[in-house]
């Protein structure tokens, strides 16, 4: 019998993999990059069908809004029966937002969805760029039991393969750019590549894929630190529009005790605002009432994100706000594992 040729689509969106220098300037800037089969030759010994699609101009991913992560996912959903699996190129930056954001987007996944980058363009010598698009390609074509090794969203960098909205930027010079703190990798790359199928989430039921358009980002992010200034969050939490709030708190998840604080916390609470508390710590999560601390911040009304990253929580409410008006549907959903963002 014979079996059909693996079919992947790669999506080169923009970042440093595609990037030139300026002659004039010596800064890094996107290229045109059609034809990534000519880049990296390599891939054709795969004897997958590989075919691209670039965005047209490509971006620096720290132009990356909604509506970019809304064209990436029609460019899934028009092409979801035609391929097996999605490799996304994507400048490093914003690459755990859009991957976060995508997770969400593309309910009942079941073919994988990889991103990947580099942080030296694919035209220099020591490139980390070539590597890394051929273990995502293996990975995506990778199969297990007869279906996608990794039916999800991931970040592959380096050697390891992260679930996306479990991961952050968190290294600007490192080939390993990448931290998933609160969650083991997928896979690893080494002489094999080694799937953790245990760490994989496997769709339970078999249901047509399902993708969210409707994102909202009236949200806004508050960064706590000694010294905060009351009149600057009191503004904050008074910017018109503004639906949610993300404070990353200290440690399990503490902020000041100050009446002050707390009173506006429960100001923004009563206006109608869903405020959503998450650590700066990359390990480990926020728990509400381990401290007096955060106990006063439970008793506001404030909703504990747990261990999700800030990545996952910005782009979770994005799309909970899109689908969602009833603020408790919202807040109880923040807290629930809806793509394996949260540990629950
Ligand atoms: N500024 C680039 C981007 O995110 C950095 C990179 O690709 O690593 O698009």
């Amino acid at each position: 019998m014979k079996t059909a040729k693996v079919s992947l689509l790669l999506l080169y969106t923009g970042g440093t993999i595609g990037m030139i220098e300026d002659p004039v300037t010596g800064a890094l800037k996107p290229f045109r990059f059609d034809n990534i089969l000519e880049e990296v030759p390599e891939l054709n010994k795969f004897g997958f069908n590989l075919s691209s699609y670039a965005f047209d101009p490509p971006i620096d991913s720290a132009d990356m809004k909604p509506e970019v992560w809304i064209k990436m996912a029609d460019v899934i959903e028009s092409n979801y029966s035609r391929f097996d699996g999605f490799i996304i190129l994507h400048g490093t930056d914003t690459m755990a937002y859009s991957a976060s954001a995508l997770s969400f987007m593309l309910e009942n996944l079941q073919k994988p969805v990889i991103f990947t980058g580099s942080q030296l363009p694919l035209g220099s010598l020591r490139t980390d760029g070539k590597e890394n698009i051929i273990s995502s390609v293996e990975i995506a074509a990778a199969i297990n039991n007869g279906k996608p090794a990794i039916p999800e969203v991931g970040i592959f960098f380096e050697n390891k393969l992260y679930r996306g909205n479990r991961t952050s930027k968190n290294n600007v010079e490192d080939f390993n750019a990448f931290i998933s703190g609160n969650y083991p990798p997928l896979a690893e790359s080494g002489v094999h590549i080694r799937f953790n199928y245990s760490a994989v989430r496997y769709p339970e039921k078999d249901m047509p894929l399902a993708v969210h358009k409707n994102l909202d980002s009236r949200i806004a992010l508050l960064k706590l630190f000694p010294g905060l200034n009351q009149q600057v969050v009191e503004a904050v939490i008074q910017a018109r529009e503004l639906r949610a709030l993300v404070i990353e708190t200290f440690g399990a998840g503490n902020a000041p005790s100050d009446d002050w604080f707390i009173e506006t916390m429960k100001d923004a609470v009563h206006r109608g605002i869903i405020v959503v508390n998450i650590t700066q710590c990359p390990i480990g999560g926020v728990s509400m009432g381990a401290y007096e601390t955060s106990r006063r911040l439970a008793d506001a009304g404030i909703t504990g994100g747990s261990d999700m990253t800030l990545e996952a929580a910005v782009t979770k409410l994005m799309f909970l706000l899109g689908r969602y008006s009833d603020r408790h549907i919202i807040e109880e959903l923040m807290k629930k594992s809806l793509r394996g963002e949260i540990t629950g």
